[in-house]
Formats: structure tokens, C-alpha cells, sequence
């Protein structure tokens, strides 16, 4: 008999969420449809174990903190990066994520053993452009769109800087704008902000690989299991 229920061509897909709690989801999600992915707006934590890889969006990183707190994601979420869920932070997401920052607010989640520095560009200019290459991405360079944007000041041993921007005429040195552990990535600027969808592709290709691993599958039935059925 053929494959009539409907689950042959899902189970191929990963499964993608935004977080939607604040900050520019719509735009990931629009960028997402244009490379023909269904990802979900994630606003409850159950919703993590319906997922194969996260994205923490551009915003306000210590509203979005305290709204991970506030919804009770936080030890759920570091769960299932600890069991294979690919995870892409991008500029407050970065911050989010982060090991430690320069900065008193907010405490990070500690996702990604990388020490980031919040608003670093923003003394002398909020945003800017710039072209860069990023590993992993063939082509043409990138265009970044940095606002108010973090950057990467240390990282710890085993993650990858992927991406820097260059040298300014102005002294400012070399900045690392994008690293990656594993399936765990974080970007300082906004591939969603531009039509440009390589950066999105290359993290379903991430959330593919966790999508075929068991370890996460295994994670997230137990993680089904254990919610309750009446919230
Ligand atoms: N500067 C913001 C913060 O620290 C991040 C800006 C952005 O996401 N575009 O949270």
C-alpha cells in the first residue's frame, strides 16, 4: 500500500521554530517559507520537543531572557541543545546564548562557551553593512546587517569562528560576528533582513542532522512523556 498518511514527506523535513516571544520572528519565518521549510512560531516550552532546531531571533536580549525565564524554557531549552537540537541565535540571540557577556545585563543562558560584548559597534555607528564570507557558505559574500549589534570577544575551545568583518579605516580591529559548536550557531547580524536565505539553509542543514539523530529523538519522546497532560 503507498504512503498515504501524510507522515513520508514531514518526517523528511526538519522541523523548525522561532522563538516568538519577542523581537523579529516574522522575518525568520518569512525566510524560512522562502526555502520552502514549515517552521512554527514557538511561544510554549512543550513546543521544544516538537522541533529539530530553534532559532532565537534579533530584539531586546534582556526582555527576551526574562520572557525565557517567565515561560519556564530555561532548563528545558539547554535539555535539548544537551541532547542534539540544533540552536541559531541571532544578534540578541547571540546574547542570549552567550557563555558571559562585558555587559551587567542580562545573565546569558550559557548555550555557547563564547564571551560576547553587547552594542559594540554602537558608539559610533547603530548600523552599518558589510560584506562578509562565512565558512560553510559557497558564493558570493554575504551582505550583514549589523544593528546594535554584539560581537564575539572569546570563545572557548572546540567552536568555530565562522565569520568576521574586517578591519575599519577608523582602527577598529578584526571582529569575530559568527560562530558555531556543533549544531549550536550564533550570528551578530540579520541574514533575515536581507533576501539573501544561505544562512538559513545552512542551519536546516544542522537541524537535518538532529532531525536524524536518535539521541535527540530519544530526548524529546522522554520529553513528551514527561508533560503534563492537563496544562
Ligand atoms: N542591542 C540589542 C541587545 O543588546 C540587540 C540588537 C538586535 O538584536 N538587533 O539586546
Amino acid at each position: 500500500m503507498s504512503d498515504l498518511n501524510g507522515t513520508g514527506n514531514t518526517q523528511l523535513q526538519p522541523r523548525i521554530g522561532v522563538l516568538a516571544l519577542q523581537g523579529d520572528f516574522a522575518e525568520h519565518i518569512h525566510m524560512l517559507v522562502l526555502i520552502g521549510v514549515n517552521a512554527v512560531e514557538i511561544r510554549k516550552v512543550e513546543q521544544l520537543s516538537e522541533i529539530d532546531g530553534l532559532i532565537i531571533p534579533g530584539g531586546e536580549s534582556t526582555t527576551i531572557v526574562k520572557l525565557l525565564h517567565m515561560f519556564g524554557f530555561v532548563d528545558e531549552l539547554r535539555s535539548h541543545v544537551d541532547s542534539g537540537m540544533a540552536l541559531w541565535g541571532t544578534c540578541a540571540g547571540m546574547i542570549v546564548i552567550a557563555r558571559d557577556l562585558a555587559d551587567p545585563y542580562p545573565t546569558p543562558l550559557n548555550l555557547i562557551d563564547i564571551g560576547v560584548a553587547r552594542n559594540y559597534f554602537g558608539r559610533q555607528v547603530d548600523s552599518f553593512e558589510s560584506e562578509i564570507n562565512i565558512d560553510g557558505i559557497e558564493g558570493d559574500p554575504l551582505r550583514a546587517i549589523f544593528i546594535r549589534a554584539p560581537i564575539v570577544q572569546n570563545t572557548g575551545p572546540d567552536v568555530k569562528v565562522i565569520a568576521s568583518v574586517p578591519a575599519k579605516e577608523d582602527g577598529t580591529p578584526a571582529q569575530a560576528v559568527a560562530v558555531k559548536k556543533g549544531r549550536v550557531m550564533a550570528t551578530s547580524f540579520h541574514p533575515e533582513l536581507t533576501g539573501d536565505t544561505r544562512v538559513h539553509t545552512l542551519f536546516v542543514e544542522l537541524a537535518e542532522e538532529a532531525r536524524n539523530d536518535v539521541n535527540q529523538h530519544s530526548a524529546q519522546s522522554r520529553s513528551t512523556e514527561e508533560t503534563p497532560s492537563t496544562v
